[in-house]
Formats: C-alpha cells, sequence, structure tokens
C-alpha cells in the first residue's frame, strides 16, 4: 500500500532491476496527503434482535496469505472520517437513474445511510451522487450477483469473490482532478511550502460523507431487515430473500475513524538517453502500490514491465540505443488517486511537451482476453504491434484478438465492466478491424493525455476476476486462475516492450490521424442526434463544428498518405503529427474542471472511469444546457480546426 514500509522495499526492488537492465535510474519523492483507516466500525443498531458487527475480517479456508496481520482493514480511500447513525436506503448501484427512481417511489434518502452495490460505475460517482442528494453515509458492498457466486464459483474453488471478500478502493472525486488531493495542477514535491497547497477539507477530490466497504456476508442481515417497497426487479442480486428499498427498519451505525496524514511516495524511473532525439520521450509505465498483495492489480503489470525491461537490457547490450529517449516508470499512489504519475506529470510538463506517446499497463492479467483502449491515433499501431507478438492460443496474438473480437463474443459483458473497473468501453469498429477501446480514467494514462495531450494507451488480458482489490487477490489465486504458467505474462511483457522500443525508434511517428478523424465525425453525429432529441431540429447549429471535423479528416488522410512514402528527413512531419494531440488542448479546460484540458476524452463526471467523448458538449446535453452546449461547440470547433492546420502545416 502507498507510502508503507513494504511500498518502499518494491520501489527499491523495482530500482534494482531497471539498474540491473542499464537504465539510468532514480526513486523520486513525493509527499501527499492521503489516509490509512484508523478505526472502522458499522453495526447494525435496529430492529432488535438481529446483530451485525462489521466489517468481518476476509477469510477463507485454503488461502495461505489471509491471515497476516499487515493486511489493511477493508476501507475506502478519499473517505473523510465521520459518524452517521440513520435507517438504511437500498439504491442498487448509486446511478443517477437509480437516485431518480427512488425519488418516484417516494422514498427520501436525505439524511439516510445509503447501500449501493459495486458495478456499473466509478465508485467515487456513487458517493459523489449520494452526497448530492443529501445522504448521511454510504456503504458500499458487492454482490454475489455481480462478482460472486451467480458468476461462478467462488474462491478457493472458483475465481469470483468468496462471502467476506472486500473491494477496497479511493472514493476521491478523481473525475474533478486526480494527483494529491492538496495540488491540483502543481507537483507534490517534498520542497512544496504549505502555502502553495490547499486545505484538504477545500479540496474538490475529496467526499464530505463518510463510506466504506462491506462484504455481502456483512450486509446480508441489513439488506434482509430492509422494509418499504420490493425493490424494481432489476435491482434484485443474489441474495436468497427479495430486496426492498427501505429505509429502515434496519438502521446502521457507522463510526470512521481515518488516519489522514502527508506520506512519501516513492516513483521509480528508469531512462535510457535517445541517440537521435533525447529531448523526444517515450514514457512506459506501470503503478506499483496495491491495497493489499495486489497479484493481479498491479503486480501482474509490474512482473510483465520487468520482464520487457530485461528484454531492453539484452538489446542494450547488444550495441542497439533507441533513437528517442526511453523513460519506464514503476508510478505509486494509483490507488489512491492516480496521485505518482500525476505529480511526475505536473513536474514535467515542460519535458513532455515533446513527448512520443505514453505507454501504459495496470492489471495486464487477469485471464486470457486481449484487450486495449487509446487515443485514435494510436490505435492501428497497436493493431500492428500485436501482429508480431505470439498468442499462448497459437498464432499471433492479432488472430487471437480477432478471433475473440467477433460480435457474439464481444457482446457479453466483461468481468471488469461487471466489477465497475470499466477502464475501456467498446468501440465502434473502424475500418471494420479489431476494436480499440476509448481512454477515460482510471489508470495512470489520465495526466499524460487529458493534461497534457500526449498520445496514450492502455492494454490487459483479461478473465473471470473476483477478488479484485481484496486480500484474495494474491500469488495463490494467481497461481491457480489467474495464469498458471506465466504465458500471457510474456505476452503482454512483449507488446509493452515492443511498443515501447517501435515508438521510441520509428523514423516517422507512427499515427494515423484518418482514424482519428473519423471517430470524431462519429462522435458529432452521435451527439447531433441528442442534442434533436433534446432542443427540437434547429436549436443548436453543428455545421460549423461539422465542417471543422471533416477539415481535420481530411487533413489526417493527407498526411497519412505522405506518411506512407516519407522524405528522408522526417522531423517536420513529425513535429506537425506530434503536436495535432496537443492542439486538441484547451488552456482554460473543461467547464468547472480546469484540469481536464482535452477537447475529445474527459472522464465522466456521472461515469468515473468511463470516457466521455467530445466532453464539453456531452456534459451540456446531459445537463440540458443549450446556452453552454452552442459555447462548447464553438471551442471543439476551433480546437479542431487548429489541429487540422497543424497537420497542414507539414507540406
Ligand atoms: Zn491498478
Amino acid at each position: 500500500m502507498a507510502g508503507t514500509i513494504e511500498d518502499k522495499a518494491t520501489a527499491d526492488y523495482v530500482a534494482q532491476k531497471f539498474r540491473d537492465a542499464g537504465l539510468d535510474t532514480e526513486i523520486v519523492e513525493y509527499k501527499v496527503w492521503i489516509n490509512y483507516p484508523a478505526e472502522i466500525s458499522v453495526d447494525l443498531t435496529a430492529p432488535a434482535g438481529v446483530a451485525m458487527h462489521g466489517p468481518t475480517r476476509e477469510h477463507v479456508d485454503g488461502d495461505p496469505d489471509d491471515n497476516d496481520p499487515r493486511v489493511v482493514m477493508p476501507f475506502n480511500g478519499m473517505s473523510p472520517s465521520g459518524d452517521a447513525e440513520a435507517d438504511v436506503v437500498y439504491a442498487n448501484y448509486g446511478t443517477p437513474e437509480d437516485f431518480e427512481k427512488l425519488d418516484k417511489l417516494k422514498v427520501d434518502v436525505h439524511g439516510k445511510i445509503v447501500l449501493v452495490r459495486y458495478g456499473q460505475n466509478f465508485r467515487g460517482v456513487k458517493v459523489f451522487v449520494a452526497q448530492e442528494h443529501g445522504v448521511a453515509g454510504v456503504i458500499i458492498y458487492s454482490d454475489p450477483a455481480d462478482d460472486g457466486w451467480r458468476r461462478g464459483d467462488k474462491y478457493p474453488d472458483g475465481p469470483w469473490r468468496p462471502d467476506t471478500g472486500v473491494q477496497r478502493g479511493s472514493v476521491g472525486y478523481m473525475f474533478e482532478f486526480p494527483g494529491d488531493p492538496t495540488t491540483p495542477g502543481v507537483a507534490s514535491v517534498p520542497s512544496l511550502p504549505d502555502s502553495q497547497r490547499i486545505s484538504p477539507q477545500k479540496s474538490a477530490q475529496i467526499p464530505t460523507i463518510p463510506v466504506t466497504p462491506l462484504s455481502y456476508h456483512d450486509v446480508w442481515p441489513v439488506l434482509q431487515h430492509l422494509g418499504g417497497a420490493d425493490s424494481p426487479r432489476e435491482w434484485q442480486g443474489a441474495l436468497p430473500f427479495t430486496y426492498h428499498v427501505g429505509p429502515g427498519p434496519a438502521k446502521l451505525k457507522m463510526h470512521l475513524k481515518q488516519d489522514y496524514q502527508f506520506r512519501t511516495l516513492w516513483d521509480v524511473i528508469g531512462r535510457v538517453r535517445g541517440s537521435g532525439l533525447p529531448d523526444e520521450w517515450v514514457v512506459a509505465g506501470n503503478h506499483r502500490d496495491a491495497w493489499v498483495y495486489g497479484a493481479v492489480d498491479p503486480n501482474s503489470g509490474t512482473a510483465s514491465m520487468l520482464e520487457a525491461v530485461h528484454g531492453v537490457g539484452e538489446l542494450l547490450k547488444s550495441g542497439w540505443k533507441p533513437k528517442r529517449t526511453l523513460v519506464f516508470a514503476s508510478w505509486d499512489g494509483e490507488e489512491e488517486g492516480l496521485i505518482g504519475s500525476t505529480e511526475w506529470v505536473e513536474q514535467h510538463e515542460a519535458d513532455l511537451a515533446n513527448a512520443a506517446a505514453y505507454f501504459n499497463m495496470d492489471v495486464a492479467v487477469s485471464g486470457t482476453k486481449f484487450g486495449a483502449s487509446s487515443v485514435p491515433s494510436l490505435k492501428q499501431f497497436l493493431r500492428d504491434v500485436t501482429k508480431v507478438v505470439p498468442s499462448p492460443k497459437g498464432g499471433t496474438l492479432y488472430e487471437a484478438w480477432q478471433k475473440a473480437a467477433q460480435p457474439d463474443a464481444a457482446s457479453a459483458q466483461s468481468p471488469a465492466e461487471a466489477i465497475g473497473d470499466t477502464r475501456r468501453l467498446p468501440a465502434a469498429q473502424v475500418k471494420g478491424d479489431v476494436p480499440v477501446g476509448d481512454l477515460g480514467s482510471g489508470s495512470d494514462y489520465t495526466a499524460f493525455l487529458q493534461h497534457l495531450g500526449v498520445p496514450s494507451s492502455d492494454v490487459s488480458s483479461s478473465g473471470p476476476y473476483g477478488v479484485y482489490h481484496s486480500v484474495f487477490d494474491n500469488f495463490a489465486w494467481f497461481k491457480k486462475f489467474g495464469d498458471p504458467d506465466f504465458v500471457y505474462e510474456q505476452q503482454m511483457a512483449r507488446v509493452f516492450g515492443l511498443e515501447a522500443v517501435r515508438m521510441s525508434d520509428a523514423d516517422v511517428l507512427p499515427y494515423d490521424y484518418e482514424e482519428y478523424g473519423k471517430e470524431i465525425v462519429a462522435y458529432l453525429d452521435a451527439a447531433q442526434k441528442r442534442a434533436k432529441d433534446k432542443f427540437g431540429d434547429h436549436a443548436l447549429d453543428f455545421n460549423v463544428v461539422n465542417a471543422a471535423a471533416h477539415h481535420f479528416e481530411s487533413a489526417g488522410v493527407k498526411i497519412l498518405a505522405k506518411e506512407r512514402n516519407p522524405p528522408t528527413d522526417a522531423t517536420r512531419m513529425n513535429h506537425a503529427l506530434r503536436d495535432a494531440e496537443r492542439a486538441l488542448l484547451v488552456p482554460q479546460g473543461l467547464p468547472h474542471r480546469p484540469w481536464f484540458r482535452h477537447v475529445i476524452y474527459a472522464p465522466g463526471e456521472y461515469t468515473g472511469y468511463a470516457a466521455v467523448v467530445i466532453p464539453g458538449v456531452n456534459e451540456a446535453l446531459d445537463k440540458g444546457d443549450s446556452e453552454r452546449a452552442r459555447q462548447q461547440l464553438a471551442v471543439l470547433a476551433a480546437a479542431l480546426e487548429r489541429a487540422a492546420k497543424t497537420l497542414e502545416g507539414y507540406r
């Protein structure tokens, strides 16, 4: 866990591996505001004669590691301390629609403790919506319908969540800004004076109501003793009784005392200086901090990254040098709020103005199904990388990926989506090729792409994974269910290493702005339809922005043709390609969210991890604010014209 002595020990270990491979390595410290749990209890105080005292210690017979006294008790990062005692209301997944439904059922959530289940959206969004509705406290639990016995056998017989398994996780409002909650836009270097920090009590990232997670073992008697109306049928989970919405008679008493302090984080940064273009960085990173053991999240990624670094070390020994500077990063504090990556990006804003790409890995392996998400300009690059990587299933990874992406296979809800870890959405098929998703938030690419406009991607191999953020995400689980022979680990090491090496050595930056243009045209078509539904046929004029999108697309088509037939000196072409993504940033940021400066991608305020595309426009439409939508269409049109002219600047 970030900031602990075990975290420092793993930083030293990773730094040694980087040095062994010949990387110029440093451990970079930041001082950031995060919480550990001090006292956490949730007790059932009514009806009389029914008892529940949680959180129960996570345990199954047969697990070798769940009894270590250092295992942190279940809690939510960024929850404030607080006490609440109130009748309970069940609010399904805690989406805005779920709260509307309660309103229609005449269930008042004001001052109540709201019980919601994990899944469908980022946990911080559940809390944000609850807070807007005047809720006194939030309990988030894992229902067996979402990642427990309804999905399959539970651990240790199968990969799904056992009765006492709890999902920890941050409830920080990362869609406001990620990183240290006291330093938006500023790096939390140890020498930063307190006067340049905002007070935690004023930070828009920290919820104002207490929140804590429980297992379905613990919430069972709570749900069982809710009265009121039957819940809507789609709200029914997999516990063996009918779920009612309440309020009461079940009443809970929450007591949360969080130990908030400025704690030290340790990013490990290893560099290989570029031989030709040392000021152009290619960054590849993965976080290292976990909630408990984190065999899958994030250490399946760290193991793959270390093997990729080992491979780069062998290349260096053979005399190879990258053309651009290669930077490998082991981020700290991702789980609390993408902190290590965000602070480093904020510190290196000037250096990263020339960066060619950021490649992320987080959960590298939880199963056998490959998936990727990226900015559209890198989608074809990713497909090309997978064409030279062997699949453990036989053939190339590209072929295995295509096979798994057939419509019938793709329609099933992925386990990641079921538990709310929806980092990637299924993408529209462009060019009829294998789909690559869009980047929302939820991992360390956020600051690179959405704050600085560095083209980014995220890759993983996923499968049935019900132990996310619990004590059971450990080596025993991984050996039995994740990747028993470590062959998918090898696959991901090859993908990650090839991304970095190919990009660092590319003569012409392998960006495809034709695909980017096509996707933006499609986003605008969808937004225009929504605008017509909301405001009628002619309320909003899309002509200017549509023309700008087509201009960007045709500039993309033209430069792609030139990329296929490049001049001997591609410097000017590369600058145009590199600066086009930055042209999609706006200095003032999104409405109410100045840290987020990218006009095409942002995490949604009401979806969390999942991407909102053309967020300025789409969130104005969500709010029914036609004036803001009009203004955001103009901002978007100007950005697209700027990006088109950047591409056309190369002739
Ligand atoms: Zn992670």
